[in-house]
């Protein structure tokens, strides 16, 4: 898995073993978009500068950025993002509020990916007690009242089982539907102007291999092509 590194420089950590590690903790800033991942690495290296008194840099193990990239935050490393609970668990967070607005798709998705990224590298399974949310251990709504818990532990687990979305299949309800897409698909593949693909496409219909997405790429193919006017 790729996580970049955004050149936070840290102060003197204490490793952690991944055997040691019992859950990924889940947060947000609980501020504006506007706050950025390096902002609280600057206001985690100051303990004037937040009011838990951590000074050695961003308090977390890893993040997860507003278009989805993955951050190294501290890894392996003793975190400073959960009370009491620092020695035993990777804690990983994302900019944003989400009492206020509701996490991205994208945002979603890559802590999915390294939570169960962790959690494999830490061998542990998913469930109520490895993958939790800060608000399960400490008294805060951390991270946010619009962050389903429930919702990402399916999702983390279905990272893990390697489950994509099912793409849908290309099932028209009438006989004379399916033979009028292959039809045209064909007369669309008839010459050298034309994409040969549809031709493939064509193909997959007549077996019931295509999808949705073949068919729809293939009309847009044809319309920009002027074959459908
Ligand atoms: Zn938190």
């Amino acid at each position: 898995m790729n996580i970049q590194d955004y050149g936070l420089s840290f102060g003197s950590l204490k490793p952690i073993s991944k055997n040691n590690i019992k859950r990924v903790v889940i947060h947000h800033f609980g501020t504006g978009k506007g706050y950025t991942i390096k902002d609280a690495h600057r206001d985690h290296s100051s303990s004037s500068r937040n009011h838990a008194g951590i000074t050695e840099g961003l308090g977390y193990n890893g993040a997860v950025d507003i278009d989805g990239t993955k951050v190294k935050g501290r890894m392996w490393n003793q975190g400073a993002h959960c009370r009491g609970y620092n020695r035993d668990s990777f804690g990983v967070v994302t900019p944003g509020n989400f009492n206020e607005e509701t996490p991205s798709e994208k945002v979603l998705q890559s802590m999915a990916e390294f939570t169960a990224f962790v959690l494999t590298e830490c061998g542990l399974e998913v469930n109520k007690k490895t993958v939790v949310g800060h608000r399960d251990l400490g008294s805060t709504s951390c991270p946010g009242d619009n962050f389903d818990m429930d919702a990402f532990r399916d999702r983390v687990k279905k990272v893990i089982n390697g489950e994509e979305e099912e793409e849908e299949m290309f099932e028209p309800s009438y006989r004379s539907l399916r033979e009028d897409t292959i039809d045209l698909l064909e007369k669309w593949s008839s010459d050298e102007q034309r994409n040969p693909i549809n031709k493939e496409y064509a193909e997959k219909v007549k077996k019931g291999e295509a999808t949705n997405s073949d068919v729809i790429a293939a009309l847009f193919s044809a319309i920009k092509r002027g074959d459908i006017l």
